[in-house]
């Protein structure tokens, strides 16, 4: 019987290499971190982003800046690569995603050639990153949602754009397990959150962009805020600490080759709640507005971890208010740096 503690058995010596792509941006720059700081000791970390526009560089690892979308750049970054995470894609949050749909779609450029490759290069193992927006958006009309289970993703009506994409390169890790014997693991994403993520920009999700709106309310004296969408929407948060540490049980779990499954948490708030708490931990109470016509996604959405307990004995379960303090403390000192005219990563 597994529990929340069972350790994780890895099959995988300190010094066999591990890639971790898209390790300029949020999570697999906390992936990096994870790995090293358990004792791997040879990680290549690959973004397209230029070196000083990483969120973390951890020291050791080896950093390189490649566009995987080209071939030649995916079979280099495979070379002799044992595991392989593939983090890299065009994305960010709903005002992102709605409108860079083809940004969006290109993606399965990098998760196409780098598969191969990392086949190629005979890699024991590949985990990509998929999203609950591979799932059938008409089950998520509705605030008071049923939390989406895995085999709710068929039949398929995935967001636009992103989502597609998402459930074709499931696709592409299901077939290369069936058809060349490539041990592939896949996990869907719900909005995972905390620091070292984008925060201003465009790109940034909701639970970044609540804090970076406080902030700026209590910095102008305007003590006011806009919302997207009407506030109802509702949605689950996952800290990425416990991404982090999923992503680790989840490819290195048997029963989970070729089987995607759901990394999220199942603690689910409306966007107005979302607010309120944001507020709480700054101290403050402001005037809202919605902006109506504003990108919002689906009307509803959360992560049935049924599976996850049922296979791993672990899920998710960082409260919402302990991951946003731990959240808001960062943003505020990214604010503060910003402010004194000091350099901060954009995205
Ligand atoms: P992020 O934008 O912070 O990181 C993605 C990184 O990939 C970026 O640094 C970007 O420069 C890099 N990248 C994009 N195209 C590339 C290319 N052609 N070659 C090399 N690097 C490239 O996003 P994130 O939040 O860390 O997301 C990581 C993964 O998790 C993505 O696949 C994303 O779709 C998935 N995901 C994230 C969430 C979430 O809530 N953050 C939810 C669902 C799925």
């Amino acid at each position: 019987m597994t529990s929340q503690n069972t350790p994780i058995d890895r099959k995988l010596n300190r010094d066999d290499l591990i890639l971790i792509t898209g390790a300029g941006g949020f999570i697999a720059g906390s992936l990096v971190r994870y790995f090293h700081d358990l004792g791997y000791t040879r990680i290549r970390a690959v973004d397209r982003k230029p070196l000083p526009d990483w969120y973390q560089r951890v020291d050791g690892v080896e950093c390189l800046c490649m566009d995987l979308s080209e071939k030649e750049h995916a079979i280099r970054a495979a070379e002799g690569a044992v595991e392989v995470y593939n983090l890299a894609a065009d994305m960010g949050g709903m005002g992102f995603i709605e409108h860079f749909r083809v940004e969006c779609l290109r993606s399965i450029l990098v998760n196409t050639h780098l598969i191969d490759a990392a086949w190629r290069a005979g890699a024991k193992r590949y985990f990509f990153s998929s999203s609950a927006c591979a799932y059938n958006t008409g089950l998520q009309k509705d605030p008071n949602v049923r939390a989406l289970k895995e085999s709710d993703a068929y039949p398929a009506m995935s967001e636009r754009g992103y989502g597609w994409e998402k459930l074709i390169s499931e696709m592409f890790c299901q077939e290369y397990w069936a058809e060349r014997g490539l041990e592939t693991h896949i996990a869907r994403f719900h909005n995972i959150y905390g620091p070292n993520g984008t925060w201003f920009g465009g790109r940034e999700k909701a639970p970044a962009a609540m804090c970076r709106k406080v902030l700026e309310a209590v910095d102008s004296g305007n003590l006011a805020i806009e919302i997207w969408g009407d506030g109802t929407q509702t949605r689950s948060f996952c800290f990425i600490e416990d991404c982090v540490l999923g992503i680790d049980r989840i490819m290195h779990c048997d029963d989970l080759i070729a089987t995607p499954i759901n990394l999220g948490s199942s603690e689910l708030i409306s966007i107005n709640d979302l607010v309120t708490m944001v507020e709480e931990i700054a101290g403050v109470k402001l005037a809202r507005s919605y902006d109506l016509g504003a990108p919002k996604g689906v009307a509803g959405r959360n992560s049935d971890n049924t599976m996850i307990q049922r296979i791993l004995g672990w899920e998710p379960k960082t409260p919402l208010r302990t991951g946003m303090e731990k959240t808001y403390a960062w943003i505020a000192t990214q604010f503060a740096d910003r402010k004194a005219g000091k350099r901060v990563v954009k995205d």
